[in-house]
């Protein structure tokens, strides 16, 4: 027995749209990477994954692709999405022993078939069980919520491809929403945004920066002022521009408010006692996207309700996945049932 929990290799996942982390018994965060895949095109061989292949972003010829297979929040290429999970999983496993257990983190509104396309992937990597769990469950556990309560906790996790937002009572989510506008909707919405006011091209990977740095949901204090380079879409020659938070914010008024709606929307089909809990306990954030300046406040202001960030929000999903794995009786009721166990 002590052996076998020396050598223990249990994993907890949190496969999201924007990035991979990977929990490990014992050790916490052993893997923090984007999910991204390179591949061949033709033979769908796999270059490289996580940070290796964003890299290459922009640098290789043109029999390799590059994606992110989770992109809206769903798993859009079956085969490549198991072939990153797969070599993640291998990457932080002792050769000798591969994962035994695994709880994965998926987005709510996974389908079946891809619960079963994660289960697989899991599976053929070795793992002998196979646990899910949905992320906005993930993100309470992790925030350090008590779901077992018979008190109604409201979380919003807004990732990469995917706002996620759920009432959670008694172990079990009551009522949820999710809606495609989230992270890269913001950051679509920065390039739109230079391209049509200013007619400059600019990189997913500036506006990315951009929108972390001086991208808002309400005017800040002291507002902030950016040089953006891209390419001149007359005359085609690179060019820099100076911004402003405040011309950022309006870029992204439109997607921060369906957020906010979104918010709005599920708070009016809560059931009135859960309602009454969340009215003194308030909302808390989780994901990348609860990084945005001012998010908070804006859906407070909104809402007229108390609304917190959690610590270091990036990871409050992997790490209540993480709590799970290592607390599993505790946590058993707060899985995905399985159709096939
Ligand atoms: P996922 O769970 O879908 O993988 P994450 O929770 O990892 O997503 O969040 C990724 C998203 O968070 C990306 O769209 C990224 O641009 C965004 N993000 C990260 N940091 C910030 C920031 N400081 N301000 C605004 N957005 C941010
Ligand atoms: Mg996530």
């Amino acid at each position: 027995m002590g052996v076998l929990k020396l050598f223990s290799n249990d994993v907890a996942i949190d496969l999201g749209t924007a990035n991979t982390l990977i929990w490990m018994k014992g050790k916490q965060i052993v893997l923090n990477e984007p999910s991204v895949v390179a591949f061949d095109r033709t033979t769908k061989h796999i270059i490289a994954i996580g940070k290796e292949a964003e890299a290459m972003v922009g640098k290789t010829h043109r029999d390799v692709k590059i994606i992110r297979p989770l992109r809206d929040g769903a798993i859009a290429d079956f085969e490549i999405t198991e072939g990153m999970l797969r070599a993640f999983i291998r990457k932080v496993s002792l050769s000798w022993q591969p994962a035994k257990r695994v709880v994965v983190c998926v987005p709510s509104g996974i389908t079946e078939v891809e619960k079963r396309a994660v289960r697989d992937s899991c599976e053929h990597a070795g793992a002998k069980e196979v646990h899910l769990i949905a992320e906005p469950m993930a993100g309470a556990i992790g925030i350090g919520l008590n779901v077992h309560e018979a008190t109604g906790n409201m979380i919003v996790d807004i990732g990469g491809g995917t706002t996620e937002i759920a009432v959670i009572a008694l172990d079990k989510i009551v009522a949820d929403e999710s809606i495609k506008t989230a992270g890269d909707e913001l950051t679509i919405d920065v390039i739109k945004y230079f391209r049509s006011v200013h007619n400059i091209l600019i990189g997913d990977r500036t506006a990315e920066i951009i929108k972390c740095q001086v991208g808002s949901a309400v005017p800040l204090e002291e507002e902030l002022e950016i040089e953006v380079k891209g390419r001149d879409l007359v005359s085609g020659i690179p060019k820099a521009i100076r911004v402003t938070s405040a011309d950022v914010r309006e870029a992204l008024a439109e997607s921060v408010n369906e957020i906010v709606e979104a918010v709005i929307t599920l708070l009016e089909k809560t059931p009135p006692e859960l309602a009454a809990d969340i009215y003194d306990r308030g909302i808390m954030l989780s994901g990348g996207g609860a990084l945005l300046k001012g998010l908070d406040e804006r859906i407070r202001r909104q809402t007229s309700l108390p609304v917190h960030v959690a610590d270091d929000p990036l990871t409050s999903v992997v790490r209540g996945t993480g709590k799970v794995l290592e607390n599993l009786v505790e946590y058993s009721a707060v899985l995905i049932k399985s159709s096939r166990y």
